[in-house]
Parts: C-alpha cells; sequence; structure tokens
C-alpha cells in the first residue's frame, strides 16, 4: 500500500506481518536452493557419561550458511522450514546423512549412536517409518545406533495414532528419545505406554543448577522417574562445573554440552574421541 506523506511524499509501507510473511517465504526460498547446492551440513554434539567423561554417542545438528545471510540459526530456519513444509525435504537429507555418518563410524569400529532430531511433520508423514528402515538398510547401519528425538507435544497430541508409528519405529530396533522433556505436557499415565528408550532433560532445568531449588527438585524428579520406567536419562545445555557436579549429585547419568563441547564438525569430533598422541620428548 502506498501512502501519502505531509508535503507530497509517497512512501511504501507493508504492515509488519507481511513484511515478516515476505522475509519467511524468502529464507524458505533460500533454504531450498541451498540444500540444493550444498550449503547445508550436520554438526555432531557429543553425549558423554557423566562420571568417567567417555563420549557415548553424538547428537547430529543441523547447519546452515546462506551465501547472503551467512550462518542462519536452526532456532530461525527449522520453525520456518516446518511452516512451509520444506522440513519434509530438509529432515529426509539429515536423516539420511546422520545414518550415513553413523555407518561410516560403525564400519571404522566404532559403535557410535547417533541421535536425529525429528520434526512433528515428518513424524506424522505414513512413509515415515518406511523411510527410516530404507535409510537404516541402505547405509548396513544396525538399527540400534540410530536415536530419533522427538518432542512431547508431537507425541503427546493424537497419543493413540501415534502409538503403532512409535512401536513400529521401536520395533525397528531404532532408539526413541524425549527432546527438552519437561517443557511440554507429558502425562506420565501415556509416558507408561510409550515405547521410548531415553528422556533428555531440557536446557532450562539444567541452566540455574544447583542454586534454584525448584529446577533441582524437576531434575531430581526427572531422573528419578526416568529410573523408574527403566529409560535412561541425559541432561541437555551443561555449561559449567557447578551444574556437572549438581547433576552427579543428582544421579543422572549423561550429559551434553559446552562444558565438554557444542556441535562440532566430523573431524573435530573425531579429534575428542581419539585424542592426538602427545609426543615423546
Ligand atoms: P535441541 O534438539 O534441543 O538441541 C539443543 C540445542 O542446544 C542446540 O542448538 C545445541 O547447539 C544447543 N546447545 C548444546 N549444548 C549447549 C549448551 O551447553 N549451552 C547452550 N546455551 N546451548 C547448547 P541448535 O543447534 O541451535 O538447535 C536448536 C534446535 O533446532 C534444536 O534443539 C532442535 O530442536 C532444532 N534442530 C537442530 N537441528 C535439527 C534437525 O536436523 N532437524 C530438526 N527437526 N530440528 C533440528
Ligand atoms: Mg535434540
Ligand atoms: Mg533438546
Ligand atoms: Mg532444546
Amino acid at each position: 500500500a502506498a501512502r501519502l506523506q505531509q508535503g507530497g511524499e509517497l512512501r511504501f509501507y507493508q504492515p509488519a506481518m507481511n513484511r515478516d510473511l515476505l522475509a519467511r517465504l524468502q529464507l524458505d526460498q533460500a533454504m531450498r536452493l541451498g540444500l540444493a547446492a550444498g550449503q547445508f551440513r550436520l554438526q555432531y554434539q557429543p553425549q558423554v557419561d557423566l562420571r568417567d567423561g567417555r563420549i557415548l554417542g553424538a547428537e547430529a545438528l543441523c547447519r546452515w550458511t546462506d551465501p547472503q545471510r551467512g550462518p542462519v540459526s536452526p532456532a530461525q530456519f527449522i520453525g520456518v522450514a516446518e511452516e512451509t513444509g520444506f522440513i519434509a525435504e530438509l529432515g529426509d537429507w539429515v536423516l539420511h546423512e546422520a545414518v550415513a555418518q553413523a555407518a561410516r563410524w560403525h564400519r571404522a569400529g566404532r559403535a557410535l549412536p547417533v541421535s536425529v532430531n525429528v520434526s512433528a511433520l515428518q513424524f506424522r508423514d505414513a512413509g515415515f517409518v518406511a523411510g527410516v528402515a530404507r535409510a537404516l538398510a541402505e547405509a548396513h547401519l544396525p538399527p540400534g545406533l540410530l536415536e530419533l528425538e522427538l518432542t512431547e507435544s508431537l507425541l503427546l497430541d493424537e497419543v493413540d495414532a501415534h502409538l503403532q508409528q512409535l512401536q513400529a519405529l521401536a520395533d525397528l530396533g531404532v532408539r526413541l528419545a524425549i527432546d527438552d522433556f519437561g517443557t511440554g505436557y507429558s502425562s506420565l499415565r501415556y509416558l507408561k505406554r510409550l515405547p521410548i528408550h531415553r528422556l533428555k532433560i531440557d536446557r532450562e532445568f539444567i541452566r540455574n543448577l544447583p542454586d534454584d531449588t525448584s529446577d533441582r527438585a524437576i531434575t531430581h524428579t526427572i531422573v528419578q522417574l526416568a529410573q523408574a520406567l527403566g529409560l535412561d536419562v541425559i541432561a541437555e545445555g551443561v555449561e559449567t562445573d557447578a551444574q556437572h557436579r549438581a547433576l552427579c549429585e543428582l544421579g543422572c547419568a549423561s550429559f551434553q554440552g559446552f562444558l565438554v563441547a557444542g556441535a562440532l564438525t566430523v573431524p573435530d569430533f573425531e579429534a575428542l574421541l581419539d585424542p592426538p598422541q602427545r609426543k615423546l620428548a
């Protein structure tokens, strides 16, 4: 729309919402081109044993550097991809890429499970389970070396409809984790019925450890809940020694976080697996 300003100057303006929509559509377009042009990468964040620091696995995190925009955060582009439906394509690429990497590690003699984030839209696709099975078969990856991270909201709306799908994934031998656990509305009744293997305690509850007594209580409760249900548990977003100590006291078995490393390129990740031998003097 155009508006005649005082003094006869003609200005164009767009309501903020439209401008935002336009920006999102442009981002979508750039992502589609970017995926085809090889601008997307996966990086891997180590998942670590809380007691001895051993690397237990890796979470695949999507990275995109757009030539114009520079690095774009997944917090920005995943939401847009979910809105426009592009996540179906991107998610498929992520799955294949992560499975291929897990298979390379497996062939090199490492049983290093890789966790992949799955969006609701991907999961709801009727062909999702078959797609996962195909990706595993093509890469000759033992299914137990793939973990799928799902969110509570994804799992708990229409739980009955999703239960079959989850069971089919579990039957493949894939591991299932609930990401950002504690931020949604998990009903304990449903949790008991879901064929999941692991709870990931959201960073929000870790951030103010050890001082925040509510966060301590919540974290402790999640750890105990996991124990009672026979599930593994991992804390996300561990940045400090104090948080690490608190988690140790609360009985949490494993963690991810900047205290060890953020998302790493494959060479950097492998350097952490095999620290270079010190040359003898
Ligand atoms: P998430 O799956 O909960 O991943 C954890 C996020 O926390 C990652 O951000 C990670 O880099 C960051 N993080 C890890 N350790 C620390 C820490 O110690 N401190 C802080 N402050 N942050 C930490 P990232 O990579 O920006 O991803 C954000 C979200 O985007 C992810 O949350 C996930 O929901 C989504 N995402 C990322 N990659 C993919 C993907 O391939 N597919 C889908 N569907 N979603 C993805
Ligand atoms: Mg995750
Ligand atoms: Mg998370
Ligand atoms: Mg999160």
